[in-house]
């Protein structure tokens, strides 16, 4: 097999041309590969069509196949809509319509055409309807399908439509392909994983997700395709991780002195089984030899800090100096606090590096730091700057890790020889998701949390309950309490979400007169921001109203609720984020949803599961099924192939076994040099290898 072939353009596949080409273009077909890769977006056969007559108000989602008897737009009252009718072979009738873009689809029909509808129906009148269905037009493959073939329909677009590129075009062009380059493809994995993984020939899978012959053969191919889609993904990730593994890190000396006696005379509780389980982790990588690349994956409030005060500790004991970077002053200088009053009690030295620090404290910090003196440095990226030396880094510390850019934090990791990475984040996220978008790191996942803390509690209220809301943050103010009330930001109009905060926060002004409110918002300054955080934190500010621009980590044991306006615009992440800045001190807190209809049913989703749970990873597999994987946080931005075929929701079990797979690969033959994986070498190098890819990765 020859991969040359795949990178040529569709234009000079028979049937495309320059017109379609560009048309194909738009849907992200470029190349022959990318043909091959359009794959049918539904398949239509005997026993996919529901009769008319038996559609029940129950059903999710129908194909009905039918002849169209009338189309028509109709003035209506407030705009115009266009309906068509259609009957199928069994007499049954329903109809279809379109608010938007009538003029377009109102040339699409015509009666007396053959049409396949698929979409909800709902109940109206004597009978059904479908808004906004999608359609494909079947006039040619009538008959095909009353012998009983599968007809495979692909995405649609009015871009594709107007260059004649119907799912019937398309086929034919499909068709041409493997008549002509049939002969040029080949299995790109060996024998022995198809045999192992019980997979069937990839040019097999490829022809039958086009045409299928049966059912059977269809799942076959799609279950094959799938796997090659996430196998390819998971091997570049295998040799990202086979690459930095490869550099020889510090060894570490087994639990020192210092370790111990923080667990035995300073820590004031005992270690949460996922705090154990992670500082093992960290443990055996840092006395392994290899270079630690580690994500601590673990919710507000899970005790993280602790996990990498142990693992600075053992640098320490092992005569390394450590840094810790945070994304913003206000969480350096929170977490500075606390790492002084864990690690200054064993004579260790800490300091705070942040900009716009008078020079002469600056340059005594740099002498330190250069020195060896100072072991444990605190800071944002000021840590990082220019002229910061050390004399042997040999653990870095990335709090909230996705808030740093991929130069951030490859330079903190240049100014050390090769120091340990410890990163951690507090968004949760699913293991289907964590598996690709930190496939290269070593993961630990910390999922209980310190005991005794008091729970938060969630509530869903209306604009009916505005009066009891504002007397419950009343007794809370007056019980020397904090609050926060956050309103949503609307993406479209920076200017209207702030008019929206801001007579929210005039409104509260003048119901809580004799209690300082103040306003944040996204307009102003980074300095006056966090002032503004500044004075909250130092109590000077009781009732905090902002949009949402509050600093996740932010350690505030005093505020006490959460009062969330216009909570169905929130995601799922989000709420939880901003609810994760509560319920962190000796008092009972509560985190108030303030809702309005009208709400979409997934906004009904997002608030119930906010009420019933907050466990962060629970909530994330809830917003990754709601949103979709392409939608997910992060997804698109980690630069990463898109998916074509796969879904990271439900293909979790292929996608955990291709991985299998890929990372069993690397470590048989690393660099692919076998004979038997010579194809699979070349694709992976044409369409796969790590460089091609602007991955958010470190090292
Ligand atoms: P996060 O993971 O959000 O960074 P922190 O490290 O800030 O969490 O810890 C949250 C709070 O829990 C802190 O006040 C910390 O002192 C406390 N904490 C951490 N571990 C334990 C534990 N094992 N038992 C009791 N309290 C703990
Ligand atoms: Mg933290």
């Amino acid at each position: 097999m020859q991969i040359e072939f795949l990178s040529g353009s569709v234009q000079f596949v028979k049937g495309v041309g320059p017109r379609r080409a560009s048309a194909l273009e738009g849907a992200g077909v470029r190349t022959i590969r990318d043909l091959f890769q359009y794959y049918p977006r539904r398949y239509l056969d005997r026993t996919s069509v529901t009769r008319i007559r038996e559609i029940a108000s129950d059903m999710e989602s129908v194909t009905v196949v039918g002849t169209i008897r009338t189309t028509g737009i109709i003035p209506g009252r407030k705009r115009k809509r266009f309906e068509v009718q259609i009957e199928d072979e069994w007499g049954g009738r329903l109809k279809c319509v379109w608010f938007q873009g009538v003029t377009w689809i109102s040339r699409v029909f015509e009666v007396g055409q053959k049409v396949a509808f698929h979409g909800k129906p709902q109940r109206y009148g004597g009978g059904y309807t479908i808004y906004h269905p999608d359609f494909d037009r079947l006039d040619e493959e009538g008959p095909a399908l009353e012998t009983g073939r599968i007809i495979s329909l692909y995405p649609g677009s009015a871009t594709l439509e107007k260059s004649g590129l119907t799912s019937r075009s398309l086929r034919k062009i499909l068709f041409g392909l493997f008549k002509e380059h049939g002969e040029n493809l080949g299995d790109v994995f060996p024998s022995w994983l198809n045999e192992k993984y019980d997979l069937i020939d990839g040019r097999v899978a490829l022809r039958a997700v086009h045409f299928p012959r049966s059912r059977d053969e269809l799942e076959r191919a799609r279950h094959r395709l799938k796997f090659e889609e996430f196998f390819f993904i998971q091997l570049m990730l295998s040799k990202l991780k086979k690459g930095n593994e490869i550099l020889d890190g510090y060894r570490f000396r087994e639990t020192g002195a210092l370790v111990r006696r923080f667990i035995d005379d300073v820590l004031p509780f005992q270690l949460t089984g996922s705090q154990l389980r992670a500082i093992q982790d960290i443990e055996v990588d840092t006395q392994s030899g290899r270079r630690m690349n580690r994500l601590i994956q673990g919710d507000v409030g899970s005790g993280k800090t602790v996990v990498a005060v142990i693992a600075m500790l053992s640098a320490a004991d092992s005569g390394f100096q450590s840094a810790f970077m945070a994304p913003t002053e206000i969480l350096a200088e929170q977490h500075y606090r606390n790492l002084k009053a864990y690690l200054e009690p064993l004579g260790i030295q800490v300091r705070l590096l942040v900009g716009g620090m008078r020079k002469a404290v600056r340059e005594e910090i740099l002498e330190g730091l250069a020195g060896g003196d100072i072991s444990v440095v605190v800071g944002t990226h000021a840590v990082i700057q220019k002229g910061v030396d050390f004399r042997g880094l040999g653990m870095c510390v990335v709090d909230e890790q996705h808030r740093f850019g991929v130069l951030q934090r490859a330079t903190l990791f240049a100014k050390g020889n090769r120091p340990h990475m410890l990163l951690m984040t507090a968004t949760p996220i699913p293991r289907s998701l964590a598996l690709t978008l930190y496939g290269d790191l070593d993961v630990s996942i910390m999922r209980d949390r310190p005991p005794g803390r008091k729970p938060v509690s969630t509530v869903m209220k209306w604009e009916t309950h505005r009066d009891e809301v504002n007397a419950f943050l009343r007794t809370e103010l007056e019980s020397a309490r904090q609050c926060y009330v956050v309103f949503p930001l609307v993406e479209e109009s920076e200017k209207l979400d702030l008019k929206d905060a801001e007579t929210g926060f005039e409104k509260l002004r003048a119901t809580f007169g004799q209690f300082t409110v103040d306003l944040l918002h996204g307009r102003m300054t980074s300095d006056q921001k966090e002032e503004t955080m500044r004075r909250f934190e130092e109590g000077e500010i009781h009732l905090l109203v902002s949009t949402t621009v509050i600093e996740v980590g932010v350690d505030i044991p005093n505020a006490t609720v959460m009062l969330i306006e216009h909570a169905e615009r929130f995601g799922l992440s989000q709420l939880h984020q901003l609810r994760g800045r509560i319920g962190r001190g000796e008092h009972p807190s509560t985190c108030i949803l303030m809702a309005e209809y009208p709400r979409s049913p997934e906004a009904d989703t997002r608030l119930r599961t906010m009420v019933r749970t907050d466990d962060g990873f629970e909530i994330s597999e809830v917003d990754l099924k709601l949103r979709g994987a392409g939608d997910f946080f992060g997804t698109r931005q980690s630069g990463l192939p898109d998916l074509r075929i796969a879904d990271i929701v439900t293909d979790t079990e292929i996608l955990i076994t291709a991985r299998q797979a890929a990372f069993e690969l690397t470590e048989m033959d690393p660099d692919l040099e076998s004979e038997e994986h010579r194809l699979l070498a070349c694709y992976y190098d044409a369409f796969y290898r790590e460089d091609r890819f602007n991955l958010s990765r470190i090292g």
